[in-house]
Order: structure tokens, then sequence, then C-alpha cells
């Protein structure tokens, strides 16, 4: 994990997990490797621990999203002395129970907090979750017995079932917590190169490469519409206010897309300063006038820059998909020949299909 966490920094979940376990090792290490009646050594011992399960539960915090605030910090660093000072003052049985306590609802919590967030990966997630709540039970069991049997003054390793009950699902869980935790990170880092892979840097829009990939997969049937934008004589535009303006105006086309998207419809930013819009179960007269509305919205909207306000406008190509379309790119051609007319019109407007089909379809 802390290797994972080396080669990406933004996973600082790993590092907390990481961290939780190497206290809760070194912690486990001192405690058997002394005897049982060096206090301070079993204090210490028992309060690294406590402090490896907060920062478990901290992790667990930092991978579904949920902030941590000071006071939390505060209530859980409590815990620490908490286990510690009655151990130093001779009630080592005693600092013992409550270390368990605290560590089963630290456990527990973490088993919330990842149960509470389960609906990203549910079956890794459930188990997850499971394996820390079965951690925290094999705890509760430990502190149990202390309490039943009133051992506030220990002086011994405690050896019990509980705490072979204990050990068996430490193991258990770290390895498979240790499994499942990375195999969910990986799974996250993977969503989020696709998610990147598919989207256009500049616009947030879906990049050419999403858009032609989830219409071959289905996504494209008759009756969607094709409207293809292309922002007009926008050489000039970057040529006379530069290139990050130019950028600018086409977050703004994206915008104007974006404000007039339906449920379904996808947009995407298929070029230098081409854009695509797909509407499903449209019809000739809703796309165009879809199309207009955009177009209207672009031109009215400007961008202040140091050497004054710039304005742009673009020029749109509608087509439809009938019952006999030839799928996806051919569709995309009429509206680009719907575009070339818009464009040799004059620009700043919408170019219909002018083929004897569409105006059927158009009634
Ligand atoms: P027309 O009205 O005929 O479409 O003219 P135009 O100037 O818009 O067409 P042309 O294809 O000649 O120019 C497109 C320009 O888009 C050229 C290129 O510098 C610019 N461009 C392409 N990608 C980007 C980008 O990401 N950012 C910026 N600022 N400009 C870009
Ligand atoms: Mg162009
Ligand atoms: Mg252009």
């Amino acid at each position: 994990m802390l290797n994972v966490w080396l080669h990406n920094r933004a996973d600082t979940f790993l590092i907390g997990w990481t961290l939780g376990m190497v206290l809760l090792g070194i912690g486990v290490v001192a405690y058997y490797a002394f005897p049982a009646d060096r206090l301070e050594i079993a204090a210490a011992a028992f309060m690294l621990e406590i402090l490896g399960f907060v920062f478990v539960f901290i992790a667990a915090c930092q991978f579904t999203g949920r902030a941590t605030t000071r006071r939390h910090w505060l209530v859980l660093g409590m815990a620490v002395p908490l286990v510690g000072v009655p151990i130093l003052i001779g009630y080592d049985g005693l600092g013992m129970m409550i270390y368990n306590f605290l560590a089963g609802s630290l456990l527990m919590a973490t088993a919330m907090q990842y149960w509470n967030a389960r609906a990203e990966a549910p079956s890794p997630i459930a188990a997850l979750s499971t394996l820390y709540a079965l951690a925290a039970v094999s705890f509760y069991a430990c502190g149990t017995i202390i309490a039943h049997e009133q051992t506030w003054v220990m002086r011994v390793h405690p050896d019990n079932w509980a705490e072979k009950f204990n050990a068996i699902m430490c193991i258990a869980g770290i390895t498979g917590i240790g499994a499942l935790s990375l195999g969910l990170n990986n799974a996250r880092a993977a969503r989020k190169h696709r998610a990147d892979a598919e989207t256009d840097m500049l616009t947030g829009l879906a990049n050419r490469r999403a858009l032609f990939e989830r219409m071959a997969n289905g996504g494209f049937t008759a009756g969607h519409a094709v409207v293809v934008f292309d922002l007009d004589r926008f050489k000039a535009i970057n040529d006379r206010y530069g290139h990050a303006t130019g950028d600018e105006v086409l977050r703004r086309f994206a915008e104007a897309l974006r404000l007039n998207l339906r449920a379904g419809d996808i947009a995407a930013r298929t070029g230098g300063e081409e854009f695509v819009l797909v509407l499903r179960e449209a019809s000739l007269p809703l796309a165009t006038s879809t199309a207009e509305r955009i177009r209207a919205l672009f031109a009215e909207s400007h961008v202040e820059t140091a050497r004054g306000r710039v304005a742009a406008t673009a020029s749109a190509g509608v087509a439809l998909a009938g019952p006999e379309a030839g799928g996806f790119e051919e569709v995309l051609g009429r509206a680009d020949a719907s575009l070339y007319r818009a464009k040799h019109g004059g620009r700043n407007r919408v170019g219909a299909e002018l083929t004897l089909h569409s105006l059927q379809v158009a009634g």
C-alpha cells in the first residue's frame, strides 16, 4: 500500500492505512516481546495500537470522502490516554479492557464508514465492512471477558478463547482487508483513468473518442438527431486576442451546449473548435430549434479581455436518423453537409437537412 501511495500521492487513504498498520504491528510486538509486568511497555504498546486504529478509521474516512474535523481528532486523541493512564498506575487489566472496547468501537466505526459507501462497489466493500465488523466483535469479546472476570490487575499476557478468536480475526482481517482495499483503490484509479481518457480537458465535455465509442456501442438508433457545430472565423479570434482567450471562448460555447442538454443527450468536443450534439428521440424541428437556441445563446455571450469584449458566433448543421439511416457516421456526414451550407449561407446560422426523407419526417 505504501508502494502504491508512493506512486500516486493523491491516494492519501493508503498512507493513513499503512501508518495505522505499522503502529499496530509495533504495538503487538512490543507487548509480547516483554514480560507483561513491564507496565510502561504495556502502556506504550496499547497506546500505539489505539493510535493505529485511529489511523485506520481516518483512512476509511479519507477513502469514503468524509472530511475529518479537528474535533474528530480531539475526541479520537483522548482515547490514547484513556488506555495508557490506568495501565501506568497499575491497573493493567482495566486498561486492557478499555483498550479492547475502544479498539472494537473504532473498528466498528470503520466498518460503518465503508458500509455507508458500499454503492461504489457493493460486494468488495460489503466484504471489507464485514471483516472490520468481525474484528470489532473479537475485541468486544476480549473486553467482555476481562469485565466479567474483573481482573483489573493482571500482570500476565491474557490467554483465553476470546484472545485466540481475536488473533485469528486479526490475521484473517489484515490480509483480507489489505487485499480488498488495494483492489478497491486500483479499481477506483482505473475508473478515473477511463473517465480522463473520455473527457475533453478544456471543456469537460466528452471527447471524440468517447462519443464514437458510445455511438458504436448501440448508443445511436433511428430517431436520434445529430447537430454539428463549428465556431465561426475562430482562427481570427486566436490571432487577434491570443490562444488563451480562444480557449475561454471554447469554454463559453461548451457552457451554452450544456445548458441545452436534456437527460440522455450527449455533447462532445470532437475537434479544435468543432462540437457534436446527439439528441435522442428528436425530430428535425426539435433538433433545429435546440441548435438555434444554442447558437443564439452563444452569440449573446462574450468574453472580457484586456483588449475589450470578444464576441463569437457559431454555425450548425442538423441531420436526423430516419428508419433507414446508415448509422452514426452516415448521419454525422449529412449534418456536416448541412453545416457546410450554413457556413456558405453567411455563418452564425443553423443549416437544416434538405433531403426528401427528412422533409417527410419533419412533416
Ligand atoms: P470558419 O468560420 O470557416 O470555421 O473559420 P475558422 O477560422 O473557425 O476555421 P479554421 O479551421 O481555419 O480555424 C480553426 C482554428 O481553431 C484554428 C486553430 O488555431 C483553432 N483551434 C483549434 N483548437 C484550438 C484550441 O484548443 N484552442 C484554441 N484557442 N484554438 C484552437
Ligand atoms: Mg473547424
Ligand atoms: Mg471554424
